[in-house]
């Protein structure tokens, strides 16, 4: 498997964040913004026209947002390096997909952390396990049932690390 990036790549992404998403306003956003629609700050480009200014504008949320690596894995392995901005009828399916693999790159950030743990070979084996199954999902796109299961075991299995400190 070639290496994922767990970590925002924006200028490989097609600013999913900027549009997939809603907001409400509040301390963290300035103003409403509905699901599959493009913020107004958002340039023809791709770029943020306030990017340098998000804090001052009420848009902190923007700032200390985190895709985990989500965006530019839609935008690049499963859309081919297209963007919704020259084509909108990838507006919904980019979407969608941005929302789920936001979810698995979340369960792919726990289980990497759990990495730092001294774990037995069978709970190493399962960690492993669990991460290329999530890996794989990814090109499936599984079914909100299904996300739902993973988080679970996922979560279950976090729980079972419990017993490990770091100086173990
Ligand atoms: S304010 Fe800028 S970073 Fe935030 S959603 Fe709008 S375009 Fe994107």
């Amino acid at each position: 498997m070639t290496h994922v990036s767990l970590q925002s790549d924006c200028a490989s992404c097609a600013a999913l964040c900027c549009m997939a998403f809603a907001f409400d306003q509040s301390d963290d956003f300035a103003f409403d913004k509905a699901a599959e629609t493009a913020c107004s700050h958002l340039d023809s480009c791709g770029q943020c026209r306030i990017h340098g200014d998000l804090d001052d504008q009420g848009f902190r949320g923007c700032r200390v947002y985190e895709c985990d690596g989500a965006g530019q894995r839609v935008t690049q392995d499963l859309f081919g390096g297209r963007s919704w901005q020259d084509d909108p009828s990838l507006i919904k399916p980019m979407s969608r997909a941005f929302a789920t693999v936001r979810r698995l790159h979340g369960l792919l950030v726990l289980l990497e952390a759990a990495r730092k743990l001294p774990l037995s070979v069978v709970d190493e084996r399962t960690r492993t396990a669990l991460m290329v199954s999530i890996h794989k999902s990814v090109e499936d796109l599984p079914s909100d049932q299904r996300l739902d299961a993973m988080h679970s075991e996922v979560h279950a299995f976090l729980r079972s690390l419990r017993s490990y400190t770091l100086s173990d």
